[in-house]
C-alpha cells in the first residue's frame, strides 16, 4: 500500500510516496509559495524532474491537486490514479496530552488538534490546513495524524513537570511536551534492529542534532526524557536557538536594553544558539570552516554545542540507570564527525569509546564506536516521513 505524507506549512507544503513496507521512495517534493504565486518541486527516479515551476496555487487544495496530478501523470507520474494511495500520513506539530501515538483522523480528531493550537500557534493551524485540503481533494481516503509530541507522552510526571506552581500545569496545561518525536521514535526502533535486541530491552540516548536539536532517553522503547520542552526552545543550543537557559537574565537583559517579552522571545529563538555565541553563522559547516582558520568564537561555538549534548548524555545515562547505546542522527548528528567526536570526549568512564576510523564516514547506518565499547555508538540517518507512512499503514490496515 503507497502512503502520501504530508507536512504542511503556512505556505508550503512538503509531500513524500512511499511505500511502508519495502521502504521504496516513489517520488517527492514541495509545494511553495501558496497563496503567493506557486512554485512546484517533483522528484522521482527516472522521471523528469520538476524544479519549482509556476503552478497556481491559491489554497492548499489546489497545491494537494498539484500533487496528485503530478504523481498519476501519464508520462511522468509513479501510480496510474489516486486509487493507488492507500492513505495520508500528516505531520502535525502538537498533539498536547491528548494523543500518545497516532490517530486516524475524525472531526473529534480535528477538534482535538485545534484545541492544542494555543500550544503550538504557529504550526498546528498549518498542519490543519494541510488535513482539510487533503480531505477535500480526496474524500474517502484515510488520514492519519502523526504527531511530533506523542512519543513523549510516555514521560513519567517528574521528567515532564517543572517546578512551579501546580496550577499553571493544571489550568494552562505548562509542562515539557517535547518535539521531534517521530524521529527519535524511528531511530530508536533501527538502533535495537542494529543491537539485535527487542525495543524492550534496551536503553538508548538519542542525538537528534539539526538546525534543531534535541537529546531522548529512550528506556524499553518508550521515551522518558527529552531535552525540549513546553516549546522547542529548550534543551542544547541550536542553530539560533538558545537552549537552557536562566530565567533571570530575561528580565535583566529586558530592562538593560529595553526590549519587551517578544523581542526577547525572538532574540531567544531566532539570534542565539550557535550563531549568536559565534557571530559567523547557524550552519554547523560554516563554523567549521570559520573554526579553521582560527575564528575563536566560531570554535567555542562548536565547542560549547557539543559540551551541552555531552552533559545530557550524561544526564540522561544517569536517569535510566545506564544506556545501551548513543545514537547520532540529523543534519549535523550525520555528518560532522567533528562534532561526534567532541560529544564522546570523556565519556570512556561511562563505556563510551569512539573509534576514529569508523566514525570518519556520513550518513550512512553504521557502528561508530570501537569494537571494545561497552555502549555502542550508533549513527542512524532519520527518516521521520518513512515512520510517519509506517505509523500510517499500520493504523489503517
Ligand atoms: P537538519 O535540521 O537536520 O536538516 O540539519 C541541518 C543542519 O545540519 C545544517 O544547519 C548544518 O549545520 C548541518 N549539516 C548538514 N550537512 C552537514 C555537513 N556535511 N557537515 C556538517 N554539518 C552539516
Amino acid at each position: 500500500m503507497n502512503i502520501l505524507v504530508i507536512n504542511a506549512g503556512s505556505s508550503s507544503l512538503k509531500y513524500q510516496l512511499l511505500d511502508p513496507e519495502s521502504g521504496v521512495l516513489l517520488a517527492k517534493g514541495l509545494c511553495e509559495r501558496i497563496g503567493i504565486d506557486g512554485k512546484f518541486t517533483y522528484k522521482a527516479e527516472g522521471k523528469k524532474t520538476l524544479d519549482a515551476i509556476d503552478v497556481p496555487m491559491p489554497t492548499h487544495s489546489e497545491a494537494i491537486q498539484a500533487v496528485l496530478d503530478a504523481l498519476a501523470d501519464k508520462e511522468n507520474g509513479v501510480i496510474a490514479s489516486m486509487s493507488e494511495i492507500g492513505a495520508v500520513g500528516h505531520r502535525v506539530v502538537h498533539g498536547g496530552e491528548a494523543f500518545n501515538k497516532s490517530v486516524l483522523i475524525d472531526d473529534a480528531v480535528l477538534q482535538a488538534i485545534e484545541d492544542c493550537i494555543p500550544l503550538a500557534p504557529l504550526h498546528n493551524p498549518a498542519n490543519l490546513t494541510g488535513i482539510r485540503a487533503c480531505q477535500k481533494v480526496m474524500p474517502g481516503v484515510p488520514m492519519v495524524a502523526v504527531f511530533d509530541t506523542a512519543f513523549h507522552q510516555t514521560m513519567p510526571a517528574k521528567a515532564y513537570m517543572y517546578a512551579l506552581p501546580y496550577a499553571w500545569y493544571e489550568e494552562d496545561k505548562v509542562r515539557r511536551y517535547g518535539f521531534h518525536g517521530t524521529s527519535h521514535k524511528y531511530v530508536a526502533g533501527r538502533a535495537a534492529v542494529m543491537l539485535g535486541k527487542k525495543p524492550e530491552e534496551v536503553k538508548l540516548i538519542s542525538c537528534h542534532l539539526g538546525n534543531g536539536s534535541s537529546i531522548t532517553a529512550v528506556d524499553g522503547g518508550k521515551s522518558v526524557d527529552t531535552s525540549m520542552g513546553f516549546t522547542p526552545l529548550a534543551g542544547v543550543p541550536m542553530g539560533t536557538r538558545s537552549g537552557d537557559l536562566d530565567a533571570g537574565i530575561l528580565q535583566y537583559e529586558m530592562n538593560k536594553r529595553g526590549m519587551g517579552i517578544d523581542e526577547m522571545l525572538n532574540a531567544l529563538n531566532k539570534k542565539s544558539g550557535v550563531e549568536g555565541l559565534s557571530c559567523v553563522s547557524s550552519d554547523f559547516r560554516d563554523l567549521e570552516s570559520a573554526a579553521s582558520k582560527g575564528d575563536a568564537k566560531a570554535a567555542l561555538a562548536r565547542e560549547k554545542f557539543a559540551y551541552e549534548v555531552r552533559k545530557y548524555v550524561g544526564a540522561y545515562a544517569a536517569a535510566m540507570g545506564g544506556a545501551d547505546a548513543v545514537i547520532f542522527t540529523a543534519g549535523v548528528g550525520e555528518n560532522d564527525k567533528g562534532i561526534r567526536s567532541m560529544v564522546c570526549q570523556g565519556l570512556e568512564y561511562m563505556g563510551v569509546k569512539l573509534d576514529p576510523a569508523a566514525n570518519d564516514v556520513r550518513g550512512k547506518e553504521t557502528v561508530i564506536s570501537a569494537p571494545d565499547s561497552k555502549v555502542k555508538v550508533l549513527l542512524i540517518p532519520t527518516n521521520e516521513e518513512l515512520m510517519i507512512a509506517m505509523d500510517t499503514a499500520e493504523i489503517v490496515k
